[in-house]
């Protein structure tokens, strides 16, 4: 969906959203050099707070260091940058696109010496990803056809623009079978993730998630999911997992900052438990909600006011 707000942070000012534009000649545009994030701000009893902002932009750092680009801003600056761009907004609540990506640096794959990426954050008002109700009454996803990316391909922990050429043809393929959402399987075949979300199965009130090694992006959602099961006392288990254990769930749910934590009610056509929204999905929910409305403590300082 297109959209819009006032002011984009780029390079170091907030300028008109209109004028935030890059050459065509971009390296970013011709060869996927970009890395990213996703990140949410709510409306909270203490104002209007960003969720894990540190972590996010700690991520951000994480994935310029595994392609050698050279952030010319302080993680305190990037911090910055994503709290001027909700509040010059007047955003309540936002979602947050942190950037950086090489601009034009001349043709050719390898950067030269020295080469500085440009950064932006954009922040703007974006619903619930898979939509209103999807929270309460779930998605129907399948198996991909295509395979997360290997190890040693691309790797997958770093949030590069490029990784998302693999979740687009995930999410095609997912919306030609009228499904909401596909799920990759790893090159061994093991659950990988989603298009642009983690993965849990509850079975027999144990939750499971696929380690972090199976060609999985560690999501921030993922991981606030773990400690908010284990605070609650579920024992979680991150081991590899097999195409049936999704069609075996009592529980099946996606996590990320755009989707937050969504229910799957089916799986290739086969009902998810009873196809309607799980006691675990459904406590994890109110504890991970909860952190807004402060009827969960935040016990881990997840919430960092913008201003
Ligand atoms: N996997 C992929 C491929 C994603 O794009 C996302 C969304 N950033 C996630 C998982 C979930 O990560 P997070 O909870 O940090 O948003």
């Amino acid at each position: 969906a297109k959209v819009v707000s006032g002011f984009i942070w780029f390079n170091g000012k907030l300028i008109p959203w209109q004028n935030a534009t890059v050459h065509v000649m971009s390296h970013a545009l011709h060869y996927g050099s970009s890395v990213f994030e996703g990140i949410r701000a709510y409306e909270t009893h203490k104002g209007t707070c960003i969720f894990r902002l540190k972590e996010h932009v700690d991520r951000l750092f994480d994935s310029a260091k595994v392609y050698r680009m050279d952030i010319p801003f302080s993680h305190k600056e990037v911090i910055q940058a994503c709290k001027d761009a909700v509040t010059k907004n007047d955003l309540s609540s936002a979602y947050l696109r942190p950037l950086a990506f090489l601009g034009d640096i001349g043709m050719g794959l390898r950067p030269p010496e020295n080469t500085q990426a440009e950064l932006m954050v954009a922040a703007f008002a974006w619903g619930a990803y898979l939509g209103a109700d999807a929270v309460e009454s779930g998605v129907d996803v399948g198996v991909s056809s295509w395979n997360r990316l290997a190890p040693n391909t691309m790797p997958t922990s770093a949030k590069a623009g490029g990784n998302y050429l693999s979740s687009q043809l995930i999410s095609m393929e997912a919306g030609r079978h009228g499904y909401a959402e596909g799920i990759a399987l790893d090159v061994n075949n093991m659950v990988s993730e989603g298009a642009g979300q983690n993965l849990f199965l509850v079975r027999r009130g144990v939750i499971y998630t696929p380690q972090s090694t199976s060609s999985i992006l560690p999501g921030l959602t993922r991981d606030a999911v773990i400690t908010l099961a284990k605070d609650l006392g579920y024992l979680v288990r991150e081991e590899p997992i097999s195409r049936e254990s999704l069609y075996l769930a009592d529980e099946f749910f996606m996590t990320g900052t755009a989707t937050e934590i969504v229910p799957v009610r089916s799986v290739d056509g086969l009902p998810v438990g009873d196809s309607k929204r799980g006691a675990v999905t459904e406590a994890l929910q109110k504890a991970f909600f909860g952190i807004f409305d402060g009827s969960t403590e935040d016990k881990h300082n997840w919430l960092e006011p913008v201003k």
